[in-house]
């Protein structure tokens, strides 16, 4: 008895493009769920798995409120990289209009230098140090053809680069 929606396969321009799942951000990111037997899965929040073993994982079982932390958590590393791309822009848009095209030859490298080797590396060490704060949770799994398994495997938001 199988209670998960079969998601339906992204196009393959977004699968090759995108590194998760369309409006993961908006959603929040996916909750990863390490089942008894060993099987992991990332499942949205509120979402219910059945592992392959039988057992079923019901995400809804975390608080909303803890929930909403983790959320808050990646919107806030995911403001930094849009901050800089707007930044980026801006002064791209400065440089042309000014007709200062030939700045935009150093500022476009520049920027994505400084992204890559400093702001980058900084912000995945912090983002994996906040995610480590947060707490894991354990889950029930439950009852799945009525021979309620009460068993905790490990929950942790799963760590996502910004
Ligand atoms: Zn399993």
């Amino acid at each position: 008895m199988k209670s998960q929606v079969a998601r339906p396969k992204p196009p393959v321009r977004e699968r090759l493009a995108d590194h998760e799942r369309p409006r993961a951000v908006l959603k929040g990111p996916p909750i990863t769920v390490t089942c008894t037997c060993g099987e992991r899965h990332g499942v949205d929040y509120g979402a219910v798995w059945e592992c392959t073993c039988g057992r079923r994982w019901n995400t809804a079982q975390i608080k909303a409120d803890e929930y909403a932390r983790l959320r808050r958590l990646q919107l806030r590393f995911r403001a930094v990289p849009v901050a800089l791309g707007i930044a980026t822009s801006g002064l791209a848009m400065y440089f042309l209009l000014t007709g200062n095209s030939f700045s935009l030859f150093f500022l476009l490298p520049l920027a994505l230098i400084l992204w890559g080797m400093m702001v980058r590396p900084v912000l995945r060490r912090r983002y994996s140090k906040a995610l480590g704060v947060l707490p894991r949770w354990n889950l029930y799994s439950e009852p799945s053809g009525g021979d309620g398994i009460k068993e905790a495997p490990a929950v942790s938001p799963r760590p996502r680069t910004p």
